[in-house]
């Protein structure tokens, strides 16, 4: 009688755990921030979103072939989701961004570099200076999406070469039609920042702040810039767009994408980044590799492997 009792009781049990095991799908993502130390700074990478796209449309100097072969080696296959990420940087004096996400410009599978900012415990005001890679859609779109400034108190700054060929109209004007947006995107974007005497452009290899320094790495844009992060002998190279389909272009990088403005400098700058991130070991940091997008090089076969950072907590 006492068996028969308690397994009326532990079905009873089993049946109530069943019921609550089930529910609604959530299929939201986690937070996409992802914090290390570099020396004394903090470094934080924001996740804006990531957008479909299909590599064997968009790369050159390959074949589509070619191109597929390698996202399968990569386990991937078109369209692939491309990160859009961007780094903040807290010396302990200043708060640095490189490059802003798309603003949703892109789609609502983008935009979310606020939230994220948010998330890792910051806010738009907090930040003091920007540093703009190039100026495609993707990077400068989250600076004034609405028209107005959402970095209120922060200083843009950006090669010049890159404002003189998006903002130039006559460039726009000869420009391919599938560029024009990226034109108009670019204009919009500074806009509120010139006018209220916050743009600060500067010409090739600058330093910005007592740690972070602009290099000129023209090519993908005529102005494009990575910028170099050190603190106590670390360091750290963010490469903005000096690279985009991660399966494809470590192993291959003389592979070239339809978006470069001069392809051959373009590919020459990848090429003598991933030869100096190889040899040097240091970390890098680039707005489309897999979010967060930070790691290390090596030398593999005729071209490199990317070895990201571990998940782990920040130490002290
Ligand atoms: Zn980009």
């Amino acid at each position: 009688m006492a068996l028969k009792h308690w397994l009326r009781g532990a079905l009873a049990a089993l049946m109530i755990a069943s019921a609550h095991a089930g529910g609604p799908l959530v299929k939201t993502q986690a937070p996409g921030y992802y914090r290390m130390m570099l020396g004394d700074f903090e470094v934080t990478a924001l996740f804006d979103g990531a957008i479909d796209l299909q590599p064997t449309k968009l790369l050159t100097n390959t074949t589509p072939a070619q191109v597929t072969k390698l996202l399968g080696r990569s386990f991937e296959k078109e369209p692939v989701p491309l990160s859009v990420n961007a780094y903040l940087i807290n010396t302990g004096d200043k708060m640095v961004m490189v490059d802003t996400g798309t603003g949703g410009l892109f789609g609502p599978q983008l935009g979310s570099l606020v939230a994220n900012l948010k998330a890792a415990g910051y806010q738009p005001e907090q930040i003091d200076e920007i540093y703009i890679t190039h100026m495609h859609g993707d990077h400068v779109g989250g600076l004034a999406p609405q028209g107005t400034l959402v970095f209120p108190n922060a200083i843009v700054r950006a090669d010049k070469h890159d404002a003189d060929y998006w903002f130039s109209e006559a460039n726009a004007a000869k420009a391919p039609k599938e560029m024009a947006d990226f034109f108009k995107m670019a204009v919009a974007s500074f806009k509120p920042y010139i006018e209220s005497g916050k743009f600060k452009p500067f010409d090739g290899d600058t330093q910005l702040v007592p740690g972070v320094k602009a290099v000129a790495a023209r090519g993908h844009t005529a102005g494009h810039s990575v910028y170099v992060v050190e603190s106590k002998g670390q360091k750290l190279m963010l490469w903005g767009d000096l690279m985009h389909f991660a399966a494809v272009q470590f192993p291959q990088p003389q592979v070239t994408i339809a978006f470069d403005t001069d392809s051959k400098a373009a590919m020459a700058q990848r090429k003598k980044a991933f030869a100096q991130a190889a040899k040097e070991g240091y970390y890098i940091g680039a707005a489309h590799l897999p979010f967060p997008g930070l790691g290390h090089l090596r030398s593999e076969a005729k071209g490199y492997a990317f070895v990201p950072v571990d998940y782990a907590p920040v130490k002290n």
